[in-house]
């Protein structure tokens, strides 16, 4: 089975140091079977173009951290759909914790950006989470369900089979946050693809399901052996390219061993 890693860089890294980032990623990951491993960046809109210039992307698979879901119009300060696939763009995420909780997005503006995104043959990351609160409420599966059910409504099982979901608790994600257990992170992924297979069938089991929020060199392994865990998205801990691929290269080994 296909493992996946990727990261989102955030509002960090200019042209030039994305393009440096790629580069030695590039490089470092080049002997890894990319039949069995897909990696992915989403560097700032600024840098996309020259990351997509420096980047072969049979080898790291380009994305951006967000769009508008029209394809062109009165949106002032969006990026469209056509205006990445110009870029030579085939991924884009809906959904971060911080689209939603900082820019108070709803699940429905992620349904939009995920159809859009699908009409135009892009591959949707979608980011699903629940907050502390729903933690503590005891409700986090119901967020979750709640979550994909909206974004994911009205997708046809072939569609389904485009898209990939990102599991990041918002109370792990970031400086302050703290890494899920093992155990907590494999019931949610269980739960995750309860869901998606309630949704889709078969082809909702086969939607690659990965777990991020503060992923480190520590905890990368026992979160990747986990039967229902098929990928990491990590943030910090691959902000530098020889890092993130040692980091790779330990879950594949760990992996492996099962
Ligand atoms: C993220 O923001 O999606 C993320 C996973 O960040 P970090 O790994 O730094 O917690």
């Amino acid at each position: 089975m296909k493992l996946y890693f990727g990261s989102n860089l955030k509002m960090y890294k200019g042209v030039r140091e994305t393009a440096d980032y790629l580069r030695e990623l590039s490089l470092l990951t080049a002997d890894l079977d990319r039949e069995k491993t897909e990696l992915f960046i989403l560097p700032s809109y600024t840098s996309l173009p020259e990351a997509a210039r420096v980047t072969d992307q049979r080898l790291i698979r380009l994305g951006a951290q967000n769009m508008g879901w029209e394809e062109e119009g009165q949106f002032t300060g969006e990026i469209s759909c056509l205006m990445l696939k110009e870029l030579g763009i085939g991924m884009v995420m809906a959904g971060h914790s911080e689209r939603r909780h900082v820019f108070r997005e709803t699940d429905e503006d992620e349904r939009k950006k995920v159809r859009c995104a699908l009409d135009h043959g892009m591959i949707p990351l979608l980011c699903v989470g629940e907050t502390a609160e729903d933690k503590l409420y005891g409700i986090s599966r119901e967020v979750l369900a709640i979550q994909l059910k909206v974004a994911l409504t009205g997708l046809t099982s072939q569609e389904a089979q485009r898209v990939r979901v990102a599991y990041e608790p918002v109370w792990s994600i970031g400086v302050s946050g703290t890494p899920a257990s093992p155990e907590y992170a494999e019931e949610m992924h269980i739960s995750i693809k309860r869901t998606l297979t309630e949704l889709f069938g078969i082809a909702g089991e086969a939607i690659p399901v990965l777990y991020g929020g503060s992923v480190n060199q520590d905890n990368a392994v026992p979160l990747i052996r986990l039967p229902h865990v098929d990928g990491l998205y990590v943030g910090r801990a691959a902000w530098q390219a020889d890092r993130f691929d040692r980091l790779i290269r330990d879950a594949l080994r760990a992996r492996e061993a099962l």
